[in-house]
This record gives structure tokens, sequence and C-alpha cells, in this order.
């Protein structure tokens, strides 16, 4: 696979931001002319990671979000979502659903079930301490 475009988008994880990370990164894949179930899967699953940065990464100090967009073949999208926060153990049970170490009113437990269902791939990695990436791909298929 060649590697075609790609951008790095670093910003604080700060309430907000992840309206803008969402919103750059379907910008950026527009060129593939994605169907707009496509692009809307994309930005939930955007959204969805960096928000998880914003809500669970620092919870004591402030830090940053990198959003990192590769495409390669003009057509397959890695999208990777790494912070250097507090990371967490247990990377199976973060992403079963429904579990959130957070009040279920405010957070659903659903954030990496939903990465998982719409894109094509979902790597998680983290590390107590030394903080957590978020690696997604999908294929964007051609449109007539
Ligand atoms: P929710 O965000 O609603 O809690 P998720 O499925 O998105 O559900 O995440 C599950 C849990 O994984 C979170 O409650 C949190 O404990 C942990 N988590 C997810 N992303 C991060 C992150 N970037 N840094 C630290 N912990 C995280
Ligand atoms: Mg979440």
């Amino acid at each position: 696979m060649k590697l075609t475009n790609h951008v790095k988008i670093n910003l604080p994880a700060v309430v907000g931001n992840e309206g803008f990370a969402r919103a750059a990164v379907a910008a950026f894949c527009t060129p593939l002319s994605p169907s707009l179930e496509e692009i809307n899967d994309i930005k939930t699953a955007v959204s969805e990671a960096v928000t998880n940065v914003i809500a669970h990464a620092y919870p004591e100090r402030s830090g940053e979000a990198e959003v990192e967009v590769a495409i390669y073949d003009d057509k397959v999208i890695t999208i990777t979502v790494t912070d250097e926060g507090i990371g967490f153990a247990d990377v199976n049970q973060a992403k079963k659903p429904f579990y959130t170490t957070k009040s279920a009113e405010e957070h659903s437990g659903m954030g990496f079930t939903i990465m998982e269902a719409f894109m094509d791939e979902l790597e998680v990695r983290s590390e107590p301490g030394r903080g957590t990436r978020v690696t997604m791909r999908k294929a964007i298929k051609q449109h007539a």
C-alpha cells in the first residue's frame, strides 16, 4: 500500500475540540469522495476517540490529543488518536459495551463499541501512566 496523503493535528484535550477534529478529518477525507454514510461513520468514530481523550486521559492536568490521518492508495484511511494521559490496564474490558469508569448519566460506555462498528478495524493500545493510542482503519468504496 502506498501512502498517498497524510496530516497530523495536535490539539489541547478540552471540550469543544472534538468538533474541530471530526470536521478536520472529514474535510481531509473529502477528496476520496466517500458516501454520506462513510463520512458520517468516520466523523462519529473520530468524535468518540477524541472525546475519550478529553473526558478520560487527563483527570489531573492538561494535555493534548494527537490526531493523525493517513490515506493509502487513495482509498484506505487510517486514523490514529494518541494521548499521553493516564491510560488503562485492561483493553478488553474497556472495549466491552456499556463499560465506563464514569457515571452512566454522563458516559454510555459505548465509545469503543461505536468505533468498532463504524470502522473496518479498531486497535487499542494503552499503558497506565503512559497513555493510549487508538488506531482505526476504513476503506472507502468506489461509488459509481
Ligand atoms: P465511555 O467514554 O462512555 O466511558 P468508552 O467505550 O468510550 O466509554 O470508553 C470506556 C472506558 O475506557 C472509559 O470509561 C475510560 O475508563 C477508558 N478510556 C477510554 N479512552 C481513554 C483514554 N484515552 N484515556 C484513558 N482512559 C480511557
Ligand atoms: Mg467514550
